[in-house]
């Protein structure tokens, strides 16, 4: 919704908004804010509030650490949280130095200016419908901590009485509602515990920041209901993963360029160069896409998850599917992702990725309409099939060879993301598993 700063400041003083909080993504994904009481508004709508960001992830040294604040006013929502002292309402802001300039360590920032290199050739908009998938694990009663106790034992589209779940994600989608978001159907998914909320496509900014808020209304929510909501992709071994799918439209003045009516299988010749751009960088993006240690662990054969580089139109195994739906809602479905991927950051290296497809006039190889999983290594290295990074460390390998998605991050992410990512993969080197225990304590 376009607001006006008086709009806000009369919505702000009928509605009783005692609180106000300034909000923005850090390197990895996480929200952040600072909470400013209502006194400040004008300060806040003249993009005057100032704020230490040498202790956020991945921003800046000390010596320079004195950052601004500009509010995004279409991103502003009073919380349907009651309070006891008044209304807290949220705005997204844009992080800026302190000499004013858009501060490019900010992945919002970051990815309007994938979305201006893309109006540069043409296009209006890149809108993104995302699935995210979660678990919700019962909170220990006496501790209040997450444990790895299931809260029911269903399945896809189960109901009531076995998804237990079911209360707890009806209260998700009303609060939802209740701040705007138009949610198009929400279901059990596969996994025991594991359920996902679908919400309508919003332009690239825009769907990013749902994001964001969905996951902290899932995560307040299951807590009033005595649970952990939980984006981690992988949380327990033999049964599915969370991953997050992007449904992906690309759009031009004369509607979605993806749509041909004439053309093969009714999509664009634009279309096909997307999806060659997202084949040929699918290995480089994989890093961003599956951030964690732990998102490898989904992307395995078994759980619907992708394995391979391939596309389809008829078959879900691939990495990117092309849904049967035509005309306006013609789309490509990014399979890969999961919900721990920092949105931005995930939206506009896949974006770049498209991009450099149609600049290039790249053409993606020829879809693979047969299960992947039932090809033996020689047929797929016939039918030109790649395998996705198998860990961490090997996609970052294959990020730092890809210079199409290292010029979508911007020096400032790109180093921040490899240094922290460097940690995280030694860190996790030096572990040794119960797994592993199990396997050699006797055998050796
Ligand atoms: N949970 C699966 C994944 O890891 C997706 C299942 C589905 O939505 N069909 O991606
Ligand atoms: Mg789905
Ligand atoms: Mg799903
Ligand atoms: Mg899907």
């Amino acid at each position: 919704t376009k607001y006006s700063k008086d709009d806000i400041r009369a919505i702000a003083a009928k509605e009783n908004v005692k609180f106000l909080r300034l909000m923005f993504t850090d390197l990895y994904g996480t929200i952040k804010n600072v909470e400013v009481p209502i006194t400040q508004l004008d300060k806040v709508l003249d993009n005057k509030m100032m704020f230490d960001g040498s202790s956020i992830n991945g921003f800046v040294r000390i010596e320079e650490s004195d950052m601004l604040l500009y509010p995004d006013l279409s991103t502003w929502m009073i919380f349907p949280w009651e309070n006891e002292h008044g209304k807290v309402a949220r705005l997204i802001c844009a992080v800026h130095n302190a000499d004013e300039t858009p501060f490019m360590g900010d992945p919002r920032n970051n990815l309007m200016r994938i979305i201006d290199e893309m109006r540069e050739l043409g296009f209006t908009d890149f809108n993104i419908g995302p699935e995210p998938e979660f678990f919700l694990f019962k909170l220990d009663e006496t501790t209040g901590k997450p444990t790895i106790d299931l809260n029911d034992k269903g399945s896809y589209f189960d109901l009531a009485p076995i998804d237990l779940g079911e209360n707890c994600r009806r209260d998700i989608v009303l609060e939802l509602e209740n701040m705007g978001f138009d949610v198009e159907a929400s279901h059990h998914e596969v996994a025991p515990g594991q359920h996902e909320v679908d919400f309508k496509y919003a332009d690239a900014v825009h769907a990013c920041d749902n994001i964001q808020t969905f996951k902290l209304v899932v995560k307040t929510v299951a807590r009033k209901h005595g649970l952990h909501a939980t984006f981690m992709p992988k949380p327990l071994a033999g049964i599915a993963g969370s991953g997050m799918h992007f449904n992906m439209s690309l759009f031009n003045e004369k509607g979605n360029a993806f749509f041909d009516e004439n053309g093969p299988e009714q999509l664009s010749q634009d279309a096909y160069y997307f999806l060659g751009g997202l084949m040929k960088h699918a290995r480089g993006f994989t890093a961003i896409t599956n951030p964690i240690v732990n998102s490898y662990k989904r992307l395995v054969p078994g759980y619907e998850a992708p394995v391979y580089v391939a596309w389809s139109g008829h078959n879900r195994s691939p990495l990117v599917r092309v849904p049967i739906a035509r005309g306006a809602s013609t789309r490509l479905e990014l399979r890969s992702a999961d919900p721990s991927a920092n949105p931005y950051l995930a939206v506009a290296t896949v974006l770049a990725a498209g991009l450099d497809g149609l600049k290039n006039k790249i053409e993606p190889p020829k879809a693979v309409d047969r299960n992947i999983y039932a090809m033996d290594e020689q047929e797929r290295k016939e039918n030109g099939i790649h395998d996705l990074p198998s860990n961490l460390h090997n996609a970052i390998k294959a990020m730092r060879q890809d210079e199409v998605v290292k010029a979508a991050l911007g020096e400032h992410l790109y180093e921040n993301f490899v240094e922290a990512k460097k940690l995280e993969t030694a860190a996790y080197r030096q572990e040794v598993s119960e797994w592993e225990r199990e396997q050699y304590l006797t055998m050796y």
